[in-house]
């Protein structure tokens, strides 16, 4: 199976059949705990917790598109993120991007250092600024690109090689590439990690985490962590994510050619003043992503001049939800000021180009020249509403 393309495997895998019925659709195994025929052998499955055969056919599943050897499934992508950096210790330290998604942020602010495991948020996209961030107790240099919301691109296997190089792992959380666009264990990275809620679901009707490794003592070890933590997916969700994962493929390219076609739209516009897309050819990071994914994906973000132009434009545009979350069937237009990174001083904010202008757009599957339309009409109606209060 394994010599077929990403596209063909999401439909053809182990699990494309149950071999008990001929099923064409992964069995939910609902159940808690498992009879044990024998007293001596027990047989593969005995607590929920441990293990399920729903589960692990998605365990399974997203290690193979991940080229990885393990997988692991949680109830979230913050489970699953947390529960990676508890394969840490005491004393330890670890390096990290700025820009990282603000629940991990959080999380290594917040509690990690409670257990005196230390950080160092480092601008990623300079290999110079992450070579000197690491000091002898560092154990884990951690990756997110595309960074979120402004879109800037690391250079997965540059880092991975300099963590190599000084014995410490590479996490990367690829949520916005997924590994139909970009796989980081095939660059060098050692776990890779993912909001299953987003793109790989895909369908805004399940919170899920996901981890993959090719490294026997992290799998091992982060085995015994989830066990041990015990915050796994569902089997009815582990379906759910199983079921999505089959139009994976079909649906970043659909949304990522839209995405192309959007930003390229909203780029020639007056109104808009920046968009930030790692596709076009200007963007610093576009040759490193062209090298290490197959596309940019399908998440943009554009500025507007200021937070008024902001309410106009959310307030008139009438197809995208108006939501937090993003990797969706349907397009979710997102105001990270408001939203993601409400809690970020305005200052520091700024600092990272997340103004008070800034609009981030997931794309959908709908039609790109709707999309497009609806933009222009609520992009149309500042305009009106600026001539307006100046009297003109
Ligand atoms: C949403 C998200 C997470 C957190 O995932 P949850 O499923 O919401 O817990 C982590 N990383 C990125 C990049 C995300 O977008």
């Amino acid at each position: 199976m394994t010599d077929h393309s990403l596209q063909t495997r999401l439909l053809h895998s182990d699990y494309k059949f149950d071999p008990h019925t001929g099923a064409v659709s992964v069995p939910i195994q609902q159940a808690s705990t498992f009879h044990q025929q024998d007293f001596d052998n027990p047989g593969v499955y005995d607590y929920s917790r441990s293990g399920n055969p729903t589960r692990k056919a998605l365990e399974d599943t997203i290690a193979g598109l991940e080229s990885g050897s393990h997988g692991f499934a949680f109830a979230s992508g913050m489970a699953a993120i947390s529960t990676a950096f508890m394969l840490l210790s005491k004393g330890d330290h670890v390096v990290i991007t700025q820009d990282v998604y603000g629940g991990t942020f959080r999380m290594i602010r917040d509690v990690l250092v409670r257990f005196g495991i230390d950080h160092t948020f480092v601008d990623m996209t300079d290999l110079h600024a992450v070579a000197t961030a690491i000091q002898p107790n560092t154990k884990l240099l951690y990756i997110e690109t595309p960074s979120n919301p402004t879109l800037e691109i690391t250079d997965i296997r540059a880092v991975a090689k300099l963590a190599k190089a000084n014995d410490c792992w590479t996490f990367v959380d690829n949520t916005f590439m997924t590994p139909a666009l970009q796989r980081p264990l095939e660059l060098g990275a050692d776990l890779v990690l993912h909001s299953a809620t987003k793109f790989i679901a895909g369908h805004s009707d399940v919170v899920a985490g996901l981890a993959a490794t090719n490294d026997r003592e992290i799998a091992e070890q982060l085995g015994f962590l989830q066990n041990s933590f015990g915050s796994i997916l569902g089997a009815h969700d582990c379906w759910l994510v199983l079921r999505g994962l089959k139009t994976l493929h079909c649906r970043m390219t659909q949304s990522q050619a839209s995405a192309v076609k959007i930003a390229e739209k909203l780029s020639a516009h007056p109104l808009v003043e920046q968009v930030y897309y790692p596709g076009f050819r200007f963007h610093p990071g576009s040759s490193t992503q062209a090298y290490q994914a197959e596309g940019s994906g399908a998440v943009l973000s554009f500025r507007l001049r200021d937070e008024d132009a902001v309410r106009q434009f959310t307030k008139h545009v009438e197809l995208p939800v108006y939501a937090v979350s993003l990797g969706a069937v349907e397009s979710i237009l997102s105001y990270p000021a408001r939203m993601s990174h409400a809690s970020m001083p305005k200052e520091e904010r700024e600092k990272r180009g997340i103004t008070d202008g800034l609009l981030r757009l997931s794309v959908g599957l709908e039609n790109p020249n709707d999309l497009i339309k609806d933009f222009h009409q609520a992009l149309g109606k500042i305009e009106s509403e600026a001539f307006l209060q100046t009297g003109g």
